[in-house]
C-alpha cells in the first residue's frame, strides 16, 4: 500500500513521524519536521492566497484556550459527543459507530437505538480480550483545562477555531464598514480527545485546522467569487444517493445544491485540490445525511479524496445558518447583528419621558441634573422607572408619544463555513504524489514546485577543485532571490538525486568543470529526470518563475 510507504517515508525524510517517541508515545499526536513543516506551510500558503488575496477575506489569530461560556453558548459542552462503549472485561475503549463500521463498512449513523441495534446484531465483542461491550454512552471530545491560580476557572482547548471568529463578528463588521458578506479566515489547532484516533494524520487529538467563516444576510445569499468555477464538472454525491457528475451551474439550476455560496465553495475547494497535487478523478463531494449533521449545522457537503484508507472527508463546507451568533447574542448579552438599511424608512410610534426641571429640583436639589439626565435616556416600560433603585418621585415627568422614522432593522447574520483539516490534506497530497521508479527501491514524490519542501537542490560534481564553492555562490543568490534551495555534496551525484527525488524537490543544478569556464550548469527535472544546460543565472529565473506560476495554477484559469 502507498499509505505505508508515505508513512515510513515520512519517518525516514523529517516530514512526520508521533509525537513523544521516546516516552512511549501519546496517541493522536504527531510531530512534523522540518520537511514536513515546510510542506504543511506551503499549503497553507496556498489556503491564504485563495481566500486572503483572491477572495479578498480577513484573518484572525485568537486563542487555543476557550472560556467555557464560549462552548457552552456554543452548544460544544452539551452535544459535541461520540458513543463510546467499554470492555467490561478489560475495560478497553470504542467509538460504537466506528467499530460497526469496520464490520459493516455501509453502515450509516442514523439514530442511537439503531446503532445498538445494528451492534447486537454483528455481535460485537473486545477486540482484545472478547469480552462483552458496555451499552454506548455520550462521551464529550472537548479537552479541558484549569485557568489561573488554585481551583482556577475551567477552560477547554478550542475543538475548532470558528468560535473566536463569531464571537468577533462586530470587530470584523467594523472592519468591513458595516457591509455584509464579508469572510475571515483562521488557520490553528483543534484539539479533540478522540475515542480511537487512528491511521497516523487522519485522526488525531491535536491538528491543524484552517477555517472560513463567511458572513452573510440570510435573505441574500450570494458570494461573488473572483474564481470562475461554474463550468467545472464536479463529482456530486446528494443525499439521495443518486451520484453525479455534473457542472456547478447545472447543479444549482437542478437545485441540487440550493444555496449559491456552497455550490462556490465546493467549487473553490475543487480548484485548490487540484492546485495543490491532488489527482483530478480523486475527489467528490458528498452530503450529509439529516442524521449525520452537526449539532450547529442545517446543511453540509464534504470534499472526500480517495486514498489507501478509502475516502477521507478533508474539508466540511457547513451552512451554520444563524446559529452561532443568536447563540452567542444570548448568551453573552451582546447582540451580534448587523444593521440593514430599509428600502424605505419605516414610521413608528414611540414613548419617552418627559423631565419637569422645577419638580426634579425641587425634589432632588443638588443631583436634579441626574435624574433629568437618567430619564432623558430610559426607554418607557410597564414599570415607573426607578433611579438608584428608587422609584423617581411623583410628578416629576410626563411621558409623551412621538412620531419616529427607522431606517435599519437588526439582522442576525447567516454564516457558511468551509473547514479544512490540514493534516488530512497532506497525507493525501502524499499519497497522490508518491511513486516509484522501475529501479529498485527509487522513490518519488512529484510534489507540485509551490508545495515542493525546497525548490532545488544544489550539487558540486565533487567538493573540491573550486566546483565546491562555485555552488555555494549559486546557493547565496538562490537564496537571495528568495527561492527555497539546499547545498549537498555527500555521496555519488545519483545518491543525491535520490535523496532529492524523494522529498519532492523538483529540480537540481549541477556544477561541473565546464561551469569553471562558462558559467553553465546542469539542471535536472525530477520527473523527466532529463537535464539541460544552461547558463545558472537563467536557470534560478525558471525557477522562480514556474514557482510562481504554479501558485496560480488552476486559480486563475478558466475552465
Ligand atoms: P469538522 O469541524 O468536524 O467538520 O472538521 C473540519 C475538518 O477537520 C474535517 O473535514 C477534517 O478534515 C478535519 N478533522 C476533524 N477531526 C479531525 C481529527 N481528529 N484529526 C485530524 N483531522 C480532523
Amino acid at each position: 500500500m502507498k499509505y505505508e510507504k508515505v508513512i515510513d517515508l515520512a519517518k525516514r525524510r523529517n516530514i512526520f513521524w508521533p509525537a513523544f517517541e521516546i516516552y512511549g508515545g501519546l496517541s493522536g499526536f504527531y510531530d512534523y519536521g522540518h520537511v514536513g513543516a515546510k510542506i504543511k506551510e506551503n499549503i497553507l500558503n496556498q489556503f491564504r492566497y485563495l481566500f486572503v488575496n483572491i477572495e479578498g477575506m480577513a484573518v484572525i489569530d485568537s486563542p487555543n484556550i476557550n472560556m467555557e461560556e464560549v462552548l457552552e453558548a456554543s452548544g460544544h459542552t452539551k452535544v459535541f459527543t461520540d458513543y463510546i462503549s467499554y470492555c467490561r472485561v478489560c475495560g478497553e475503549a470504542y467509538r460504537v459507530d466506528e467499530y460497526i463500521k469496520q464490520f459493516d463498512p455501509s453502515y450509516e449513523f442514523n439514530g442511537y437505538d439503531s446503532m445498538v441495534k445494528r451492534m447486537h446484531e454483528l455481535g460485537l465483542k473486545c477486540r482484545k480480550c472478547g469480552g462483552d461491550l458496555t451499552e454506548p454512552e455520550k462521551f464529550n471530545l472537548m479537552l479541558s483545562t484549569k485557568v489561573g491560580p488554585g481551583k482556577g476557572k475551567t477552560a477547554y482547548l478550542r475543538p475548532e477555531t470558528a468560535q473566536g471568529i463569531f464571537i468577533n463578528f462586530l470587530n470584523y463588521l467594523r472592519f468591513y464598514r458595516e457591509k455584509l458578506p464579508f469572510g475571515v479566515i483562521q488557520i490553528g489547532k483543534g484539539f479533540r480527545n478522540e475515542i480511537a484516533p487512528r491511521q497516523t494524520l487522519i485522526r488525531l487529538r491535536e491538528f491543524n485546522m484552517a477555517e472560513v467563516e463567511v458572513f452573510f444576510d440570510p435573505f441574500d445569499l450570494k458570494w461573488n467569487g473572483n474564481v470562475d468555477i461554474w463550468n467545472d464538472e464536479i463529482l456530486l454525491l446528494p443525499n439521495d444517493g443518486n451520484p453525479l457528475n455534473i457542472k456547478l451551474s447545472e447543479a444549482m439550476d437542478k437545485k441540487i445544491i440550493k444555496i449559491q455560496p456552497i455550490a462556490y465553495f465546493i467549487g473553490i475547494v475543487n480548484r485548490f485540490m487540484l492546485n495543490i497535487g491532488i489527482e483530478k478523478n480523486s475527489i467528490r463531494f458528498r452530503q450529509h445525511h439529516p442524521d449525520e449533521l452537526a449539532h450547529y449545522s442545517r446543511d453540509c457537503w464534504d470534499c472526500e479524496i480517495s486514498t489507501d484508507n478509502g475516502w477521507i472527508e478533508v474539508v466540511g463546507i457547513a451552512d451554520r445558518d444563524q446559529y452561532d451568533l443568536k447563540q452567542h447574542s444570548e448568551h453573552s448579552g451582546t447582540s451580534l447583528v448587523f444593521k440593514k438599511k430599509l428600502d424605505t424608512p419605516v414610521r413608528i410610534r414611540k414613548k419617552r419621558y418627559r423631565p419637569k426641571e422645577e419638580r426634579l429640583k425641587e425634589y432632588y436639589k443638588d443631583e436634579w441634573k441626574n435624574v433629568y439626565e437618567f430619564l432623558l435616556n430610559s426607554e418607557v416600560m410597564d414599570i415607573e422607572p426607578s433611579y438608584k433603585g428608587i422609584p423617581v418621585c411623583d410628578g416629576c415627568y410626563d411621558i409623551e408619544e412621538y412620531e419616529d422614522l427607522i431606517y435599519t432593522e437588526d439582522i442576525i447574520p447567516a454564516v457558511i463555513e468551509p473547514s479544512f483539516g490540514i493534516d488530512r490534506i497532506i497525507l493525501s497530497v502524499l499519497e497522490h504524489s508518491y511513486y516509484e521508479r522501475e529501479e529498485k527501491n527509487y522513490k518519488v514524490l512529484k510534489l507540485n514546485p509551490h508545495i515542493a519542501p525546497y525548490k532545488v537542490a544544489i550539487f558540486p560534481l565533487m567538493p573540491k577543485d573550486n566546483l565546491d564553492s562555485v555552488a555555494h555562490e549559486i546557493y547565496r543568490k538562490s537564496s537571495l532571490m528568495g527561492i527555497d534551495c539546499y547545498y549537498d555534496d555527500s555521496g555519488s551525484i545519483g545518491k543525491r538525486y535520490a535523496r532529492a527525488d524523494e522529498i519532492g524537490v523538483p529540480w537540481a543544478i549541477t556544477v561541473d568543470y565546464q561551469t569553471l569556464k562558462d558559467n553553465t550548469v546542469t539542471l535536472r527535472n525530477r520527473d523527466s529526470t532529463n537535464q539541460i544546460r544552461m547558463n545558472y543565472d537563467d536557470a534560478l529565473k525558471f525557477i522562480m518563475e514556474s514557482v510562481e506560476k504554479w501558485k496560480r495554477e488552476w486559480l486563475l484559469n478558466r475552465s
